[in-house]
């Protein structure tokens, strides 16, 4: 069998392929054949590499020959020949995989010098210094990674030479010094290798390539490649690449430098980049002398700094793509040593994206491709000001993301209470309740010290926008005293602190942060993206304000409108309280008349906020005593009650008394006379027992409703079922809110959904209760109001009777939070807070699937949801609400699958959409495999 060809010329290797030749390869023999000025030099391909690994460690047969051949040519070219004392050729052995990897070989540089060759580069830079300074940093870089000495041998050696010449710094040693350094590492390698420095060339160069093909399998690249999920389709072996070398340190009419084709920064259209006159490329990123910004290369170096400028627009104009390239000039003659493309912030990807376009380097879609979802995310949120450099006190989970200062407050009312004299504040609590909502909206962020990621602070902080720390276990909260501490950081109420949501990360004090930029360019960009994407992208909005911002962020309607937020608020909750305890029908109904125009109005604001645009608002969920207080609660209000109530029992005597242990008190007891009056009135109305009564009749309500697992108990339509009077009114305030903006000429488009529907019969009877409704609304307004009605489908057995459910529903939304809860048999609190860290770790669960759609589990069922929906409806409307609706990945499945929409929360509309964009461009790209399931892909399933 004949071997493959194993070597390829810069000039002859195919550029385009990566794999093959690696990243930096490629970008070499693509430069070469642009006809750009690239040291002349071959690659060892990734499969001679991949031959090594396989073959026990030994260079495929007949390769040092094929690079024998190779150097030849390259003698040729350059006139030089290798190995030769009068007129060296040196070279550059480097790495190089198809991804860029730290952790593997480092670059070895001056390659081919030996005794005899050290004095032909003397001669060629007249410099004895440079030359034995190459040559000891040679001997000590080979003998650590071609031959195995320790590196710190070579340091020991060289710090006991600069103590005898009493300095700390190289630059101090001479010629002399170095000559005896080098002298001293050959006898080092001969001690430790047994044989001598090797001064063969050719055998220097079957070493480096052999050295840089082990380290591939290296500890350190092995472990890089599983961190970063570098999977053999990305990046298989890495090439050698060898290179010849060009010296940058040859005088002042040499130079070396980096440079950006665009700022990497900004991403402004500008040439950027830096150099250092008479060094060599490794200086420049050592730091040991300070760079020059490019620009003031067009005085110093004006004809080097045209030619540069022409290859900043020939790499651009042949790459399609910012490039990050590295130079060196050579005695007035530059070289271009590396390209690839340019690491942009997201800033500069947005704004590079819009301007290539315009100037015709890059079409459309390539434009929002190249701006990832994740990516989008840093440019959506406050962050804190990069320029900043103090430390955090504490780390917690990232939660919510954004940064965010303000007084640390300990409670919600508090927070309600100093929110609205117009001071910032950040909510620190142990956790948070529903009861806590009224503090989230008047806080900037929340801070806790218990629950995940998922924890009600995060879940309500992420639904708002708002930055939250969850988690932040070094912080112990003292609510009575109103004060915390974090390590030894004590934190006063009213003190300000910072979060930093994206991170984690809590300070002390108010650090400056800069504001999320939603500029001009990024609006374009999400346009474009809508024109690609054939997904709809709506938002999960409770309010108008919600509504409106929706809006702005290029919503196509609202996916989840959750009704019980609006049964939470201040003026509501005592209503609701009210409803709820009530002990006849009668009181019930007096009730809900006063619920019902509250909630009409509702409506109607978030109807008019987004008029011409759907609505879907779901009847109330939540099991009702999350609207009472708990039981502890009350039984410690009626605690302090009934001692009161002792206490007053007392009172009436306390005045006799004291005049019976002292008679010199009487004077003063004047006073305490009218209290003890007062307080017999009081007793006499028998206020404390009426509340006493009250609290204790609650306390009794709320014990009855006590659920033992409220998440699949008394809820959702269970509850519209078996309190008909609930869903009437909100069904009637629905309604009565469409009928009156119709009225206006407002176009509304509402839908009515079920929520936990798990029988067709139950969605049937609901439905007829809308309908008997909207006859009874559309009488008095004469007018016929057009609506849609459908059931969320989070419910396993919803999944299994779609087809029936299909047969009254309008439309299907998938309510992934609950239905990821009921397929894995996972609350979610516990899950999260208990054992789903360890099944991550252990790779027993890739993702967390409250994150991560679980697209092999509950994606099937969607997805015969789907199908059975369809069937008895084919314009069955689709969608997703739960939170994996932001989530890119989840909305790239949500694609595939064929949904309607996704619906996510306000702040991710900009994500969700790219994300809707990205998934129909790579419709037809092949998957990830081990990301997909077979079952679930290509194979005809269900
Ligand atoms: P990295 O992957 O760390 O960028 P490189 O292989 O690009 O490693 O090399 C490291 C340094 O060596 C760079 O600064 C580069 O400019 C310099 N270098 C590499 N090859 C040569 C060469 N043939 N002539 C001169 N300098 C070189
Ligand atoms: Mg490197
Ligand atoms: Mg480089």
């Amino acid at each position: 069998m004949k071997n493959p060809k194993y070597v390829y010329l810069f000039e002859e290797a195919d550029g385009s392929n990566k794999k093959l030749l690696g990243g930096k390869g490629a970008g070499l023999a693509e430069m070469t054949r642009m006809g750009l000025p690239v040291p002349p030099g071959f690659i060892v391909t990734t499969e001679a590499c991949l031959q090594y690994s396989e073959n026990k460690k030994k260079l495929p047969k007949g390769l040092m020959e094929e690079v024998q051949t190779n150097l030849k040519t390259v003698e040729e070219k350059t006139g030089k020949n290798f190995g030769s004392p009068q007129n060296p050729l040196f070279f550059s052995v480097r790495s190089g995989a198809a991804t860029s990897m730290p952790g593997m070989m480092d670059t070895i540089l001056n390659l081919g010098l030996n005794d005899k060759t050290l004095e032909g580069l003397i001669q060629i830079t007249s410099d004895g210094r440079f030359a034995y300074d190459a040559y000891r940093r040679f001997i000590q870089l080979f003998g650590k990674i071609a031959l195995g000495v320790e590196e710190k041998e070579f340091e020991q050696i060289l710090n006991k030479v600069k103590e005898k010449v009493g300095t700390r710094e190289d630059t101090d040693l001479e010629v002399d010094h170095l000559s005896d350094i080098c002298e001293q590492y050959l006898g080092l390698i001969k001690k430790r290798t047994g044989i001598p420095f090797p001064q063969d060339p050719m055998i220097q160069l079957k070493l480096a390539i052999e050295a840089v093909f082990k380290s591939w399998m290296g500890k350190r690249a092995v472990a890089y490649r599983k961190e970063f999920n570098i999977t053999p389709e990305m990046a298989n072996g890495t090439a050698v690449n060898v290179c010849t070398m060009v010296f940058g340190n040859m005088g002042f009419d040499s130079a070396t430098g980096v440079a950006f084709t665009r700022d990497p920064g900004t991403g402004e259209n500008v040439f950027y980049g830096e150099y250092l006159v008479n060094a060599q490329g490794e200086d420049v990123v050592a730091g040991i002398r300070t760079p020059k910004p490019i620009q003031e290369m067009k005085k110093e170096m004006p004809k080097i700094y045209r030619e540069l400028e022409r290859v900043r627009k020939t790499l651009e104009g042949h790459f399609h793509e910012v490039q990050d390239f590295e130079f060196t000039v050579e005695k007035g003659i530059l070289y271009i040593l590396q390209t690839r493309n340019g690491k942009l912030n997201a800033q500069a990807i947005v704004q590079t994206s819009k301007e290539m376009v315009a100037e015709k380097l890059i079409k459309k879609d390539q434009a929002v491709m190249r701006l990832k979802p994740q990516e989008l995310e840093q440019l959506l949120h406050k962050r804190i000001d990069p320029n900043f450099k103090g430390k955090p006190i504490a780390v917690g989970l990232p939660a919510s993301p954004g940064a965010a200062s303000g007084k640390a407050i300990f409670d919600a009312d508090e927070a309600e209470r100093v929110g609205k004299l117009g001071d910032k504040v950040i909510l620190v609590r142990e956790e948070t309740k529903p009861e806590d909502i009224h503090g989230f909206f008047a806080s900037q962020g929340i801070l806790t010290s218990r629950g995940g990621k998922t924890s009600h602070a995060a879940v309500v902080a992420r639904g708002m926008g708002k930055p939250c720390v969850s988690g932040c276990e070094e912080l112990r909260i003292d609510p009575k005293g109103r004060e915390a501490n974090i390590k030894n950081v004590h934190i006063k109420e009213g003190d300000f602190i910072t979060v930093d949501g994206s991170r984690g990360e809590v300070y002390l004090g108010e650090v400056p942060t800069v504001d999320p930029e939603i500029r001009k360019d990024l609006l374009t960009l999400l346009n474009w993206a809508d024109e690609i994407r054939t997904l709809g992208v709506r938002a999960n909005a409770d309010t108008p304000e919600a509504a409106n911002k929706a809006r702005q962020l290029g919503a196509e309607g609202i996916g989840l409108c959750r009704t019980e937020r609006m049964f939470n608020a201040a003026d509501r909750l005592p209503i609701v309280r009210e409803m709820i305890l009530a002990g006849s029908k009668e009181k019930r109904a007096e009730a809900i008349t006063k619920l019902l125009p509250m909630q009409r109005n509702d409506f109607k604001g978030i109807f008019r906020a987004m008029a011409g645009l759907p609505v879907t608002i779901r009847l109330l969920d939540p099991p009702l005593h999350e609207f009472l207080p708990s039981a502890e609660e009350l039984a410690s209000k009626l605690r302090n009650l009934k001692e009161v109530e002792e206490a007053f029992s007392t009172m009436e005597n306390i005045s006799d008394a004291m005049k019976y242990l002292d008679p010199s008190f009487r004077e003063s007891l004047g006073l305490l006379d009218h209290v003890v009056t007062d307080i017999i009135e009081i007793k006499e109305k028998r206020l404390d027992k009426k509340l006493i009564r009250k609290q204790q009749e609650t306390l009794r309500k709320v014990k009855e409703m006590m659920e033992i697992n409220p998440m699949l108990g008394h809820r959702g339509v269970r509850l519209g079922i078996t309190y008909p009077e609930i869903y009437k009114m909100q069904i009637q305030a629905i309604l009565e809110a469409a009928a009156e903006l119709m009225k206006e000429g407002v176009h509304i488009q509402p839908e009515i959904m079920v929520p936990q529907v798990c029988t067709a019969q139950e969605l049937k009877w609901v439905y007829q209760l809308v309908k008997k409704v909207q006859r009874e609304v559309e009488k008095p307004y004469k007018i016929q109001i057009p609506f849609k009605f459908g059931t969320m489908i989070e419910v396993v057995r919803a999944c299994m009777r779609a087809g029936r459910m299909a047969e009254v529903a309008d439309f299907f939304s998938f309510g992934t939070n609950d239905l990821t809860q009921a397929t894995f048999s996972f609350s979610r609190e516990d899950a999260e807070n208990k054992f789903l860290p360890l099944y991550n770790q252990r790779k027993i669960l890739q993702d967390n699937p409250f994150e991560v759609l679980d697209v092999k589990g509950v994606g099937r069922l969607m997805m015969i949801a789907i199908e059975w929906g369809r069937k008895t409806k084919p314009d069955l409307k689709i969608g997703i609400c739960g939170e994996h609706g932001g989530h890119p990945e989840s909305v790239e499945f949500s694609h595939s699958i064929g949904l309607s929409y996704v619906s996510c929360s306000v702040p991710r509309l900009p994500i969700a959409r790219l994300a809707a964009a990205h998934a129909k461009l790579k419709e037809g790209e092949k998957r990830p495999s081990e990301k997909y399931d077979p079952d679930v892909f290509g194979i005809p399933t269900v």
